[in-house]
């Protein structure tokens, strides 16, 4: 069964009535996408950048390990392409993770030139070793705060830069497309409430995942994949949205935000312990603590439901350097909730972490529909395949907006911003509110549906039973939506809607896609993308 379309905008609008802007490139997103997105663009023309929360707000915010790049002696492209394949579990593009691994050294050095401040020892960039990487190749910057230095860097050059403006506190709800072409997007403003048509020759969504998807996530709130959601109603094809990244540990702790526990903890050597003391990592696979995420998460639900307890234990209490100093930001969130973990174990459990499906792009960040792009973690450009490998999500936001900005660069000359004669664009389909709803509780119970029934171990009996539940919710569709929780929640339940189905229809395991009831890979029937 094919999901059900959704309306083709949230809201009624008339062109002829609304505010119009209009300007050369619309960026959509303050993540690294976005930013570096926008800095590429702008000797090309005026830039509006437009993001719903504030500048910072963003996953690129709160990544912790940092990004992986084959810079060093010892390190090759070919080799960071051999890992990448590896962990997508024969899925990736290989033409995609190709560019990325080629073109993402000369990126990371651009990044760097914009003011990005990597660790060093010696004089030299300092390159950690992540699972599932044959080579220490992982740039870091303040130990474990590195996409929080990328978004200092870029933003300052952002807000320095007179040709690009910046909008905060704008929330896009839909792209205006006519005929396969896209001119620009339809806008909330939060302050006035105000709709707002924006025009441009060139639409770039860098909008990131959907980690609000499940209730326990180490996502911000901003990821409500509006990007994914908009662009698919506008007619772009979306795919490989049953791949969600579930990241093995997150902080568990009652009440507060499920703050991640990197990677790189394990790394230096901090075991897993169940809630009786015992490890267990060594029966689920040779690799232990480094074995691949989706391995590691799957195997802490396994001892979390044998022990009936709601978090295993992470012993870092004995890792090679002292944690408060290598892992600082780790260590300062720990000890505000009483926990040392110099001294403790750190409870955790696992949590939704990255959106590996998204906005189909080639590798050249096009989407199907003429003068619409996409780049960073809303996107499947084909690098990731089913298990993006550790630290290359900052990565694909660089590589693949700098192939924008090429494209862009060709193609400016051919498209021009469509005059407001020829869009008499108008759409009223959306009623008065005719059911109450509270879109902040139904949000927490879509997220508990989808943890619950399409997350780490799916089933068809549960996917089945997420499925009704969700298209029961579809009723807010016809509804007049007016704030940004009611368009998040929309963008939610339509995204809700494509990955349980995408899931149930997906009769194999591959990567972090598990299903109970078809334990292994079968790339017979299955080595194929879904698309919508
Ligand atoms: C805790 C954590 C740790 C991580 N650690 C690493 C790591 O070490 N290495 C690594 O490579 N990756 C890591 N990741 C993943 C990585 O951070 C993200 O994949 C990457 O930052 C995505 O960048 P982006 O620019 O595509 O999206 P984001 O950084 O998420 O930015 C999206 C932007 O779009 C805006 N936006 C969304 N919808 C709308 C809308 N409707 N209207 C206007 N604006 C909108 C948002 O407000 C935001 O500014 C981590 C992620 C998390 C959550």
């Amino acid at each position: 069964m094919l999901p059900q379309m959704p309306p083709r905008y949230l809201i009624n609008f008339d062109l002829s009535k609304i505010k119009k802007i209009y300007t050369d490139f619309l960026v959509v997103g303050s993540g690294i996408a976005g930013l570096y997105t926008s800095l590429k663009l702008c000797d090309k023309g005026e830039v509006i950048l437009l993001t719903k929360g504030s500048l910072k707000e963003s996953n690129t915010e709160y990544a912790q390990g940092g990004i992986a790049v084959a810079l060093g002696d010892k390190d090759s492209p070919q080799l960071h392409m051999e890992d990448t394949l590896k962990a997508g579990a024969n899925f990736c593009d290989p033409k995609a993770v190709e560019v990325l691994v080629t073109e993402g050294p000369k990126c990371v050095e651009e990044l760097i030139e914009l003011g990005t401040k990597f660790d060093k020892v010696e004089g030299k960039y300092k390159t950690a070793l992540e699972a599932a990487h044959q080579r220490p190749r992982i740039l870091r910057a303040r130990g474990d705060a590195t996409g929080a230095e990328i978004e200092r860097a870029l933003s300052e050059k952002v807000i320095n830069e007179n040709k690009i403006k910046i909008k905060e506190s704008i929330l896009i709800v839909d792209i205006i497309a006519e005929h396969n072409t896209c001119y620009g997007l339809l806008a909330l403003d939060s302050n006035t409430n105000k709709i707002i048509a924006y025009f441009a020759k060139a639409t770039i969504l860098a909008s990131g995942g959907a980690g609000q998807l499940f209730s326990n996530t180490t996502n911000p709130d901003v990821t409500t994949g509006d990007g994914i959601a908009m662009a698919y109603r506008g007619g772009a094809k979306v795919t490989d949205l049953e791949f969600i990244q579930f990241h093995p540990t997150a902080l568990y702790h009652q009440g507060s935000p499920k703050f991640l526990i990197s990677e790189s903890v394990r790394g230096e050597g901090a075991t897993l312990k169940n809630i009786k003391n015992e490890t267990f990592m060594l029966s689920y696979h040779p690799l232990a603590e480094l074995a691949p995420r989706d391995i590691v998460a799957r195997a802490i639900t396994d001892q979390m439901k044998k022990t009936k307890n709601g978090y295993v234990y992470l012993d870092a209490t004995k890792i090679k350097d002292k944690f408060s100093q290598r892992f600082p930001t780790i260590y300062k969130n720990c000890l505000a909730l009483n926990i040392d973990p110099e001294k403790e174990y750190i409870p955790v459990a696992p949590a939704a972490h990255y959106t590996m499906g998204g906005i189909k792009t080639d590798t050249w960040g096009q989407t199907n529909l003429t003068n619409l792009y996409a780049c960073g973690e809303c996107t499947s450009t084909g690098v990731h395949g089913a298990n993006r490998l550790a630290s290359n999500s900052l990565l694909e936001g660089l590589v693949f907006g700098n192939k924008i900005t090429q494209k862009i660069r060709e193609n400016i000359a051919y498209s021009s911003i469509k005059k407001l004669e020829e869009l008499k664009l108008s759409y009223n389909a959306h009623q008065e509110r005719y059911e109450e709803y509270n879109p902040i509780e139904l949000k927490k119970e879509l997220q508990k549906l989808m943890w619950n029934k399409v997350g780490i171990i799916r089933n068809s009996s549960d996917l089945k039973k997420a499925r009704q539940k969700i298209s029961e919710w579809k009723f807010i569709f016809k509804s007049k939506l007016k704030t940004t929780e009611d368009f998040e929640l929309a963008n939610l339940i339509i995204l809700a809607d494509l990955i349980t189905n995408s899931a149930l229809q997906r009769e194999e395991s591959r990567g972090a896609h598990y299903r109970e009831d078809f334990p292994d890979r079968d790339d017979i029937n299955w080595k194929k993308h879904i698309v919508y």
